[in-house]
């Protein structure tokens, strides 16, 4: 249903040093682990073993109890949603890039999904709605409504497993707010790893790992953390 564990992870890229070394992190279905740490801590390294870039050949992570390497790629990456950073708009509809990926999806599931995600106010104030085509050649978005888009495709393929590259540092507080409400919603009963550059957008965490240079350095909620001397 979504349980989550990396038992004692150590991953180096070719001819480099360990980019994480003995990283256990258990993640029960439905939990919410925050991960912390400078560039280059191995944040998105984590990240990329679970989805399987790479095979780990020190340690194992498991889905469900099962190794990933038992793991069909593409299934596994069925039941994992990512919602990056920088969000990527096909040069194609508003519709086309919500569906993306995901066969047989129907319009009213389109809509349903942009309303949870808050963007079908947005979409509907276009010249075309959802025939809008936005993306290189077509119509700006701002960062906020892109990475609403991002949301309402990863509502659609309704994952048990979801990764956030928070990295709302660049956008306004207000724009902040509306992306942290609708990461919450897609958050519930899904197990997901988000990562934060700061610790204040992680107070709703089960639990935060504070990575350095490939090493956990702490670990523990919100609160306590916050309150670590
Ligand atoms: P973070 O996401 O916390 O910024 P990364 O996981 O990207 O950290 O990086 C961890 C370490 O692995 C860094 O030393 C980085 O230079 C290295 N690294 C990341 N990706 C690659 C790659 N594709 N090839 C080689 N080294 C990499
Ligand atoms: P505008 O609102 O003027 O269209 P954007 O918000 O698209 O501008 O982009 C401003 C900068 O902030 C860009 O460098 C973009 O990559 C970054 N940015 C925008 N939204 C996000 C986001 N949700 N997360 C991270 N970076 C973002």
């Amino acid at each position: 249903k979504g349980d989550v564990s990396f038992n004692d992870v150590t991953f180096n890229y070719p001819d480099k040093k360990p980019a994480i070394q003995n990283i256990s992190i258990n993640a029960p279905a439905g939990t919410v682990i925050g991960l912390l740490g400078p560039t280059g801590a191995g944040k998105s390294t984590i990240i990329q073993l679970l989805m399987r870039a790479y095979d780990v050949k020190h340690g194992s992570i498991t889905v469900d109890g099962v190794n990933v390497k038992d793991l069909d790629v593409q299934s596994l990456r069925s039941i994992i949603s990512p919602v990056f950073q920088e969000t990527f708009l096909f040069s194609a509809t508003i519709r086309d890039n919500i569906a993306y990926g995901i066969a047989n999806v129907t319009d009213e599931q389109i809509v349903e999904a942009a309303k949870l995600a808050k963007a079908h106010d947005f979409i509907m104030e276009m010249p075309l709605g959802y025939d809008t085509v936005v993306g290189e050649r077509g119509m700006g978005l701002s960062g906020g409504q892109k990475q609403r888009i991002a949301i309402a495709r990863a509502f659609i393929k309704n994952p048990k497993i979801l990764i956030l590259d928070d990295a709302t540092s660049a956008v306004d507080m207000e724009t902040e707010h509306e992306i942290q409400a609708g990461f919450k919603q897609l958050m519930a009963g899904r197990t997901t790893f988000i990562i934060a550059h700061r610790i204040s957008s992680l107070r709703f965490a089960d639990e935060i790992i504070v990575l350095d240079q490939g090493h956990i350095v702490q670990r523990g909620t919100h609160d306590q953390l916050v309150h670590q001397p």
